[in-house]
């Protein structure tokens, strides 16, 4: 293919990353430690208003850890978002806990209040202990997590929330993150800011934060000689790509309104329709309609979504018999990457024995939904790209 590719969403540098990765280097703390690790934190800490924070290698790390200082023990339930990334899922099984998977709800596209509860109640029926609840704030919007955390204290089970793709987005001002007991971020390649690869624990609660790092570090014991009286992990992030986080944090808030400006300008070009839909018997139904068959996901009143990637639902009975799967094999073709969106983790042969609690919510946004590409860096030359696929497809529908 002799164009270039467009990516769903590829890494975004700000400028003054190198001088931060060069600092590092002129001052030899190329190591797991060092003054970019405690400066990236800072910056964090600054940015979403939490009050403790450990920079790790990965958010799967984060997940893993914040888990495990939650209390979550091998054998444990624990009350997982079926429509999420498999690093959620996965690092509830590091810890020997079943992931109990819950649907989506409409409002948000996230982990399903009413299900919740319904699967917390089931489960305590069965005498089942409920290690935690972790919820996500998925493709930057955040979850309901007012209902989600009132649920929670009701029947006395934290909350740990997978904040990995909603750096930037907050409800009335509080961050995604903050809600829970403990979160975790991600500086993977593809998210909205990042350092090549790494994560980060976050917490109001220092002693936890505190135990984070200590497990992050091998479980290392204060003694002159290598002491242990925990199993630990080498979880810690390096002082090298803790540079590259300073220099992104420089440029998150552009990276945020670059998001949202995307998000703007795919709602104005395929029909500005948001989606109206209620889930009934297993069944979505949509109450009202748009002009090409795509709908978008409305921030419900007082949520702040990053957009981190720009999703759309596209109904072929009102577009015309256009699919998810024609309009992405369409982009394919010009070589402009879009994907499905997240296929829920009670449809992965992975964890087809995992109890699930569902109404057909998440099955269905996977059979319809499609990812858009949602760089920050995407060019007018790449958007022009973008736009004459569009056209292609929608053009009988568009104005
Ligand atoms: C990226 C991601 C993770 C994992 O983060 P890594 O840094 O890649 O380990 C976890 N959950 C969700 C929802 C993600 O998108």
């Amino acid at each position: 293919m002799s164009v270039p590719k467009i990516w769903l969403s590829s890494p975004h540098m700000g400028g003054k990353e190198k001088e931060f990765v060069k600092e590092a280097f002129d001052t030899n703390w190329i190591a797991p430690v060092g003054p970019h690790i405690s400066g990236f934190e800072n910056d964090l800490r600054a940015f979403t208003g939490v009050k403790h924070c450990s920079v790790l290698g990965s958010g799967s790390a984060a997940i893993h850890i914040g888990l495990r200082l939650l209390g979550v023990k091998a054998g444990d339930a624990v009350m997982c978002q079926s429509f999420t990334f498999v690093a959620t899922a996965n690092s509830i099984l590091l810890q020997g806990a079943e992931p109990v998977f819950i649907d989506s709800e409409l409002d948000t596209w996230n982990m399903c209040p009413a299900k919740l509860e319904e699967a917390i109640v089931a489960l305590k029926n069965k005498g089942r202990r409920i290690g935690a609840i972790v919820p996500v704030h998925l493709y930057g919007m955040p979850s309901n997590v007012g209902a989600i955390t009132e649920i929670a204290q009701r029947y006395d089970i934290p909350v740990f929330e997978d904040a990995a793709e909603s750096l930037g987005s907050h409800i009335g001002g509080k961050h995604c993150g903050t809600f829970g007991r403990a979160a975790a971020l991600s500086f993977n390649g593809n998210k909205i800011i990042t350092t090549s690869g790494g994560g980060a624990i976050i917490s109001d609660d220092e002693e936890l934060i505190r135990q984070a790092r200590f497990l992050a570090t091998q479980a290392r014991d204060d003694a002159p000689h290598y002491e242990h009286t925990q199993q630990g992990y080498n979880y810690r992030m390096s002082n090298v790509v803790a540079g590259i986080g300073r220099g992104q944090m420089l440029v998150l808030p552009d990276r945020v309104q670059a998001r949202r400006a995307n998000h703007d300008w795919y709602f104005r070009k395929l029909g500005e329709t948001w989606l109206d839909a209620i889930a009934e018997n297993g069944r979505v139904q949509i109450r009202n309609s748009s002009p090409t068959g795509v709908y978008f996901l409305k921030e419900p009143e007082g949520y702040f979504s990053n957009r981190w990637l720009t999703t759309i639902v596209v109904i072929p009975e009102e577009s015309g018999g256009i699919t998810r799967e024609s309009l992405r094999l369409a982009l394919e073709a010009e070589n402009i990457e879009a994907r499905p969106l997240w296929k829920p983790m009670h449809m992965q042969p992975l964890f087809d024995r995992n109890a699930y609690f569902g109404s057909g919510v998440s099955d269905w946004l996977f059979e319809n939904g499609l990812c858009l590409p949602s760089g920050s860096n995407l060019t007018i030359e790449e958007f022009a790209r973008i736009e004459a696929v569009l056209d292609e497809v929608f053009h009988f529908r568009m104005s």
